[in-house]
């Protein structure tokens, strides 16, 4: 007979977003490599500890990075540094709007860290930031060349070094107080609140639309898999779990998500589980996902809606909005709530 694919599909929706969680700890991640679309950040996290308060924005011209590979720091002026995040944070396709909030982002982030860490991050003693995504990436000229070619260089360094020299000293502050700008790859369409996250509350990292990330090769993305690798990949982490073909429609279920509709809790029969380790064992991008069965066909589909922890600026966001007309402090100040941009003064 002829029908019209009209299958049984069941069920399980699970929306969502995020991996919740991970209290008292935090990491950064800025999603190093969006362009080559690497995932991220729940590796290592890092204790944060109370905000420092800013007295003055006296800063100094140079900063010290840690180089995990030669184990030595560098110090670097901080807008050549600026530079080598710029380019190895964001793809330098992006629209010139994007690439500047990036700067002013990266900056900013650099500086609150070295004030925050002024005598070595615990991570790494020797200085407050290191060349990894465990802060934000940083390659300097050499090593892009390496990477990239010469033909890269010539197209894209002049963009970059506009995009940071046209930002020159500018910082995001909150209260007047320098801000910690957490960004990451792709929000899927909402960011996150930092408190649903990170469990610790920042007011300029609340969740904000995201629109226009459509073009954002993670804003959409789906696994499939048969119900027995299904099964059998939730078995092996969690093998109390009373799960099988026949009941797993009903053994499955979304038990909290979080403001913005990513992920929170699950429940696997009596099991309650994150939605970040659902997103670990599937390696999703991100826990905004939906699972669906489709018990004709014995598969499973997993779709996932944007990558990286969701929190502050989207960097696909923020390519779009300039694309559509925004310049790069209305996209900060769409990110970060409440923000001002302001020139940094040196110490010097
Ligand atoms: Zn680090």
């Amino acid at each position: 007979m002829k029908k019209l694919g009209v299958y049984i599909c069941t069920v399980l929706t699970i929306t969502i977003l995020l991996p919740t969680v991970i209290v008292k700890t935090f990491k950064f991640v800025p999603k190093g490599n969006t362009a080559k679309g690497e995932s991220l950040e729940l590796e290592e996290p890092v204790v944060i500890e109370e905000e420092i308060p800013v007295k003055t924005n006296k800063l100094y011209e140079t900063i010290k990075i840690y180089d995990g590979k030669k184990e030595i720091v560098n110090e670097i002026n901080i807008e050549d540094y600026v530079k080598g995040v710029v380019a190895a944070e964001m793809p330098a396709e992006f629209h010139m709007e994007a690439l500047k909030a990036q700067a002013v982002a990266a900056r900013t982030y650099a500086i609150s860290r070295s004030i925050k860490y002024k005598d070595g991050h615990p991570n790494h003693k020797l200085a407050p930031l290191c060349d990894g995504i465990h802060c934000q990436a940083y390659l300097s000229l050499p090593k892009l060349k390496e990477i990239h070619g010469d033909s890269w260089i010539e197209k894209y360094w002049p963009k970059i070094e506009e995009a940071v020299n046209s930002t020159r000293n500018l910082g995001i502050f909150y209260n007047g107080e320098i801000i910690e700008p957490l960004y990451h790859s792709t929000s899927g369409g909402r960011t996150e609140d930092v408190q649903d996250v990170f469990a610790v509350e920042m007011p300029y990292l609340k969740s904000v639309t995201s629109p226009y990330e459509e073009e954002a090769p993670k804003f959409k993305s789906t696994i499939t898999l048969t119900t027995e690798e299904f099964i059998g990949k939730i078995k092996h982490k969690y093998p109390d779990v009373n799960l099988t073909k026949e009941n797993l429609h009903e053994k499955i279920k979304l038990i909290e998500k979080t403001l913005t509709g990513r992920v929170k809790k699950v429940a696997i029969d009596k099991i309650i589980i994150d939605g970040r380790e659902l997103r670990e064992l599937f390696s999703l991008n991100s826990t905004n996902f939906t699972i669906s069965l489709d018990k004709r066909l014995n598969i499973i589909e997993i779709e996932t809606y944007g990558s990286g922890h969701g929190v502050g600026m989207s960097q696909w966001g923020a390519n779009g909005m300039a694309k559509h007309g925004s310049i790069f402090e209305e996209i900060l100040k769409h990110y970060y709530t409440g923000v001002e941009i302001k020139e940094l003064t040196f110490d010097n």
